[in-house]
């Protein structure tokens, strides 16, 4: 059976049974959130009719979110038409074509096979101003769905030699089609529109497959700035730990970095009865392993920021009797800020290598690794102003700041290869009435979306966008 699901198009009923009064002073669509009933997922049949009775609300709203509400039908039926249709990272190749020959018919000139299947989407204003990037990611993850959804997936995909089932279970389906209604809107809007705006729709960002490159930093070594340098770079997430109606975001260190790493101890190998005739690799890795605890506990100045070193892999051996030649140990550091990622990283190194040194063994040591994402920083200046965007378009209740978190997103690149400030929020995607704390998470078979989310994620990053180009109507 469906969980019970949050229903856009059911808030104009509620609108409409308050009074005109009331219905004057609101311009905050999500302020009936609490109000609107469970509902089954509507099915696509069902949608018109939906329609109908959204169009309704228009006159409750500002003028740009009753555009984004009249997109809504659409919104989500390229939502579901991607997540019925998920692809892997790096192969998001009907997803491009459908987003490239969307941005097309809006009238954005459209770039196709950036970082493999990346799309760009650039719209000029009438008027001059600012220029602003906003990203959505495209790729789905080697997951078989378990949703009862109408639309779930039953796509299948090669991944690591092996046939998977695939899923959008990050909800990237989501910031795709939010993306396109805020590139429809945009287009509307283009007479009396200041500025030019970038929409990038990114391959890979859950990361490519090993021996493959791509995401973010494929994106931008590919040429993505190199016609359009933004002077800002929105993103957005869903988030199942967040009721649908609340958008969340952090000034400062938001996600974490996050870089891993392998350390090759060279011992010698001996018989395990005659320890002294060789170097073993498994005791110097034991005690590299003890002393790098101390790098968050007894260096870094935890003042600032948190931070985390985990061992996730501890290989060595084949025998018991025998000392083996080599150890290897695999792990992953997390930060929230940029000098102390750097310290960790350069102690993690200390550590390892003189640890071996005072044991007689070598190390190899691939710190970092090769695949890692920077510390998601959102600048404070901008983040009140977006902030204060997102206050507009959803209401002020509705806007939380949040804790931050030690998970990481290739995101930071781009404001990172232009030093230009960027801002990322989540948009909540849990139903009312299923607790958001024990809700299946990203990545889950069964994340389930509310598909009312579609509406906020768009509205809210339609009104940043906006208000960051100096858009003041038409
Ligand atoms: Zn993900
Ligand atoms: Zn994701």
């Amino acid at each position: 059976m469906l969980r019970p699901l949050y229903n856009p198009f059911a808030l104009s009923v509620a609108q409409r049974s308050r009074s005109a009064a009331a219905r004057r002073n609101s311009r905050k669509i999500p302020r009936t959130f609490d109000r609107a009933p469970a509902m089954k997922l509507a099915p696509l049949a069902a949608l018109p009719l939906l329609l109908a009775t959204g169009a309704a609300s228009a006159a409750d709203t500002p003028s740009t979110n009753a555009k984004v509400d009249a997109a809504l039908p659409q919104i989500t039926a390229w939502r579901r038409d991607l997540h019925q249709h998920p692809e892997l990272s790096n192969h998001e190749t009907r997803t491009a074509q459908l987003v490239a020959a969307e941005l097309k018919k809006l009238g954005y000139d459209v770039r196709t096979g950036i970082a493999h299947t990346g799309v760009v989407g650039v719209l000029k204003g009438a008027k001059p101003g600012p220029k602003l990037a906003i990203r959505a990611d495209m790729d789905a993850l080697p997951v078989t769905e378990q949703t009862e959804l109408p639309f779930a997936s039953h796509a299948t995909g090669e991944y690591l030699g092996k046939t998977v089932g695939v899923m959008h279970a990050c909800g990237h389906d989501a910031h795709t089609a939010m993306l396109l209604g805020v590139a429809t809107v945009l287009a509307q809007l283009k007479p009396a529109l200041p500025g030019e705006v970038m929409l990038i729709f990114q391959p890979a960002e859950e990361g490519a497959a090993p021996g493959e490159e791509g995401g973010a930093p494929l994106m931008v070594k590919d040429g993505v700035f190199k016609d359009f340098k933004p002077d800002a770079v929105f993103g957005m997430h869903v988030r199942s730990a967040m009721p649908v109606g609340t958008v969340a975001v952090l000034p400062g260190g938001e996600l974490a970095s996050s870089d891993t790493f392998r350390i090759v101890i060279h011992g010698r190998q001996s018989h395990g009865a005659q320890p002294w005739a060789g170097i073993d690799p498994i005791v110097v890795g034991a005690e590299i392993v003890v002393d790098a605890q101390t790098i968050v506990s007894r260096q870094l100045d935890i003042n600032k920021q948190p931070a985390v070193v985990t061992f996730g892999i501890f290989n060595g051996g084949q025998r018991f009797n025998i000392v083996p030649e080599t150890a290897e140990l695999h792990g992953t550091v997390r930060a929230f800020d940029e000098g102390m990622r750097a310290q960790a990283l350069k102690s993690l190194r200390n550590i390892a290598e003189h640890i071996a040194a005072a044991n007689g063994a070598t190390i190899t040591a691939d710190i970092p690794l090769g695949d890692s994402n920077p510390v998601t920083y959102n600048d404070p200046a901008l983040t009140a102003r977006v902030r204060a965007s997102l206050e507009q378009a959803l209401g002020r209740e509705h806007v939380i700041e949040t804790a931050r978190w030690t998970a990481s997103e290739d995101f930071p690149y781009y404001g990172q290869a232009l030093k230009t400030p960027s801002v990322y929020f989540f948009v909540g995607s849990t139903a009312l009435g299923i607790d958001p704390a024990t809700a299946p998470v990203n990545h889950s078979p069964k994340f389930l979306l509310d598909e009312g989310a579609l509406a906020v994620g768009t509205k809210g990053m339609l009104q940043a966008a906006l208000d960051f180009l100096g858009y003041k109507g038409g």
